[in-house]
């Protein structure tokens, strides 16, 4: 699984270019949000996250996108959807990112469609939806990035081998544009700016799974997670001794 979103420095460059060549036209389109992605910082949009999730096509399968940036915690409250819940939006092609998931939303024509898919049996009614998007095995995904740059897929992999954590240093440019962007949010509470500055500090590890898929000449892989829920996992357990055993 990958949810990688663009680098935002180079992105910001790239876009003003995108803006006056670039004409792709806004649809409207519908998503079932899976995955979001650890926010990061655009000089443009404050904090930002990448939320991929399916799109059901009239063939029937389940494809997968990818909608950028969504400044999830300044949504007004009747646009702050859940993962497995649909919602309904307008959306176009970026100019400057080639993957074919992925779009670049309109954040104010978001629109909440349905309740969240629930957990009940099992998962049965969200099984249901996300089988159908699931792919052979990573080593599949890889020929198919070569062949049209595919870059998001959902698989089993046939045997984990091992959660990776390193320690990475942290950058001090990210962590002024955060003390820079709380400083500015003028709108919020003291308690809400506390808040947000503690959610944009920075991890100061890396969490990569190394495991195999099921392709038969499979020499292994190693992924970095960036879904939301390992971060919020490290928060918890970081406190207590041997968190990484
Ligand atoms: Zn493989």
């Amino acid at each position: 699984m990958s949810v990688l979103c663009p680098r935002s420095r180079a992105t910001e460059v790239v876009r003003i270019i995108a803006h006056v060549t670039h004409s792709s036209e806004y649809k409207t389109f519908s998503l079932l949000p899976l995955v979001k992605a650890y926010p990061n910082l655009s000089r443009q949009y404050g904090e930002v996250s990448c939320i991929a999730g399916l799109t059901m096509v009239d063939t029937g399968q389940p494809q997968w996108s990818r909608i950028y940036p969504v400044p999830f915690r300044a949504l007004t409250e009747d646009r702050q959807f859940r993962k497995y819940q649909p919602i309904r939006m307008k959306a176009r092609k970026p100019g400057n990112d080639p993957r074919p998931e992925s779009r670049r939303v309109d954040v104010d024509s978001i629109e909440i469609t349905g309740s969240q898919i629930g957990t009940e049996r099992g998962w049965e009614a969200r099984r249901m939806i996300v089988e159908p998007a699931i792919r052979e095995s990573m080593c599949e995904l890889r020929r198919a990035e070569k062949e049209n740059r595919t870059s998001l897929a959902i698989f089993r992999p046939a045997e984990m081998l091992d959660l990776v954590i390193e320690e990475v240093e942290p950058n001090p440019d990210k962590g002024d544009r955060a003390e820079a962007w709380a400083a500015q949010a003028q709108l919020l509470e003291p308690s809400e700016r506390q808040q947000q500055r503690k959610a944009l500090e920075q991890i100061p590890y890396r969490f990569k799974y190394h495991y195999r898929c099921s392709d038969a000449n499979c020499t292994t892989h190693t992924q970095s997670i960036v879904d939301w829920e390992i971060v919020q996992l490290y928060r918890q357990v970081r406190h207590r001794d041997n968190w990484k055993a």
